[in-house]
């Protein structure tokens, strides 16, 4: 990832959702983003027959997630119905980051003979980080973990995915920077 990409990220999740007229600590929903950057969003069985789907699942576990067609100016994300809740928060969330950050999808894979767009892999990494901002702001987190909310809980009650939060806890820094707040704090 490019230099400084991290701390815009984290900015432009704090622009968004303030946006969005939500509070640092507030969750969000990933359909509420996609609606926020005019994404029209579908379930993938809306589109092809679950049973393909369940197909391409055994054929290539995780092989589709979600993917976003753009048609002209509109986007329309598509998701699978068969990840868990908190897998499609990021999911969605993952879509909407290459949205914000203006990715062109272009390369086209085959899988089970359905075409996906893909970006680079770079734009890739960027859209995950992204993704992880928005669902999961440093300052929701550094909120939350000083409540002592461990990933399990924080999964819980942000509604994303218990890999997503631990990982987000792990990169963010927050348990370092809550220990050094707690350190410097006088004895009682
Ligand atoms: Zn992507």
């Amino acid at each position: 990832m490019r230099r400084g990409f991290k701390a815009e990220a984290e900015r432009t999740a704090e622009e968004i959702r303030a946006a969005m007229g939500k509070r640092p600590a507030d969750p969000i929903d990933a359909l509420e983003l996609a609606q926020h950057v005019g994404a029209e969003v579908r379930r993938a069985d809306e589109l092809t027959s679950l049973e393909k789907l369940e197909t391409l699942e055994e054929l290539q576990p995780g092989a589709f997630s979600a993917c976003t067609f753009s048609v002209g100016s509109r986007h329309v994300i598509v998701y699978s119905p068969l990840a868990t809740i908190g897998r499609t928060q990021s999911d969605i969330s993952h879509e909407v980051a290459h949205i914000i950050l203006k990715h062109e999808m272009k390369t086209v894979e085959t899988v089970g003979g359905m075409a996906f767009f893909t970006c680079d892999p770079d734009e890739e990494q960027e859209a995950n980080w992204l993704a992880g901002c928005l669902l999961l702001p440093r300052r929701l987190l550094y909120l939350a973990a000083r409540r002592g909310l461990d990933a399990v809980a924080i999964a819980e009650t942000y509604g994303v995915s218990e890999p997503m939060a631990a990982f987000r806890l792990r990169t963010t820094g927050v348990m370092r920077q809550l220990e050094a707040a707690r350190a410097s704090r006088p004895a009682p």
